[in-house]
């Protein structure tokens, strides 16, 4: 639901702000995007990454991993439920019939000025307390059936602390109907099967998991934490659990110098795990990782987009699994590779081979239009500089100038940089 100021003095609900415990809950960094912002009630159970050595990954970098009381977690809980019945009321009071809209989110916004407004809160805290009304808006907006358990490894939590909690939402709640989070391989493989299933009984119904690589020596030199043997074990458990996974595979993490092992050390690991879900999500090396400083350095060296494609084509040519496979991330240039498998994988291997038999022009215009459309999508404009790029991309293809190659590449990783 996008929130817009329109405001309508008529609509106006005043709510009963002693029955609540607060305004805002903690809410982390990401989710995935099946969980996106429209769908999930966000609980962050724990806070930050335990691990958080990846190369590629700064999301959490220097940010050190706490562990959350169950009280807190509980009260975070108790927030969001009071936040659910105001809104519920508010809708109730203007004749909405408990839907919760744009006018439903400004009724509440603007009777309580008290609450929602500069002139009585700090910026910081109003901003806090106005995602979390989203977050409760947008969730009720959607059914009010998903939960994700924020941040990057809750379920290092102890096993009876994270029941506590699926119980409680469970019970605060009783309209969710699937709780997800992420975890590590690692992680997975030390808990005991019978706490697996417990976690599962309880309500956890997915995991999703980086997988990113199953190549042991992509997944030293990334300092990934865990070998392809460790995320055939922690995978193999989750899926034997009932616990549906998520695997998450990162094309082009090997570099050109590992590309081909990547590729089919990766399918080797997944069709032991036989995972519900593959997810795509290729490596974007981002300022501020190791992993830039070691391109800068030039001890890595990527692939270029069109060697991404090929690798995932030899990736999927190796997959022999049960998977459906997804490719629902800003960073692939192939969104369309999406089916079950093993019957769509001829489809999907087509999809691939349209592509690479494109002429090197057509698959250059395919993949500035591609990144243009993505980054849009999220931003909706471009700024000055950027946009200036992307003319002088197009003017160099319009003329087919001997520099083409070069403008639409810098175009490309300019836009590329914005990509969440
Ligand atoms: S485990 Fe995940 S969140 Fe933690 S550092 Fe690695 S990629 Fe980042």
């Amino acid at each position: 639901m996008p929130y817009s100021n329109n405001n309508n003095p008529t609509h106006n609900y005043k709510m009963n702000t002693k029955i609540l415990k607060g305004f805002s809950y903690e809410l982390g960094p990401i989710r995935p995007p099946s969980e996106g912002q429209d769908r999930s009630l966000l609980v962050r159970a724990t806070i930050n990454c335990p691990w958080n050595r990846c190369l590629f990954c700064r999301t959490y970098r220097n940010q050190k991993f706490v562990y959350r009381k169950v009280e807190e977690i509980k009260n975070d809980i108790d927030i969001a439920k009071g936040l659910h019945d105001a809104l519920n009321a508010a809708s109730l009071n203007i004749g909405h019939n408990g839907n919760v809209d744009n006018e439903t989110l400004m009724a509440l916004i603007n009777g309580n000025p008290e609450i929602y407004s500069e002139k009585h809160v700090g910026p910081i805290e109003l901003q806090s307390r106005l995602q979390s009304l989203l977050n409760m808006a947008n969730w009720m907006a959607s059914g009010a059936r998903t939960v994700f358990l924020q941040d990057a490894n809750s379920l290092i939590m102890k096993t009876d602390d994270l029941i506590e909690i699926l119980h409680y939402l469970k019970q605060e709640f009783p309209t969710i109907e699937r709780i997800t989070s992420y975890a590590r391989s690692q992680t997975a493989s030390s808990k005991s099967l019978a706490d697996l299933k417990k976690i599962h009984e309880a309500g956890l119904s997915r995991l999703h998991v980086g997988l990113e690589s199953g190549c042991d020596e992509v997944l030293k030199y990334m300092k990934k934490g865990v070998t392809s043997d460790g995320h055939i074990k922690g995978g193999k458990k989750i899926v034997e659990s009932g616990i549906s996974l998520s695997e998450y595979v990162m094309p082009g993490l090997g570099g050109k110098k590992l590309s081909r092992s990547h590729a089919i050390e990766t399918a080797r690991v997944l069709n032991e795990i036989d995972p519900a879900f593959i997810r795509l999500r290729s490596l974007i090396i981002r300022n501020g990782t190791d992993l830039y400083d070691r391109f800068e350095a030039g001890e890595f060296e990527p692939v270029s987009e069109d060697e991404a494609v090929e690798e995932i084509r030899l990736f999927l040519e190796n997959l022999d699994c049960n998977s459906y496979l997804a490719s629902d991330q800003m960073s692939n240039l192939l969104w369309e590779i999406e089916g079950q498998l093993p019957g769509d994988k001829k489809a999907l291997l087509k999809i691939l081979d349209k592509y690479l038999d494109k002429s090197e022009e057509d698959r250059m215009k395919f993949r500035l239009d591609r990144r243009m459309k993505s980054y849009l999508s999220v931003y909706g404009g471009l700024e000055e500089g950027l946009a200036r790029k992307i003319n002088n991309a197009i003017e160099s293809m319009e003329n087919r100038s001997s520099d083409m190659s070069s403008k639409v590449e810098d175009a490309i990783s300019a836009l590329k940089k914005g990509f969440v």
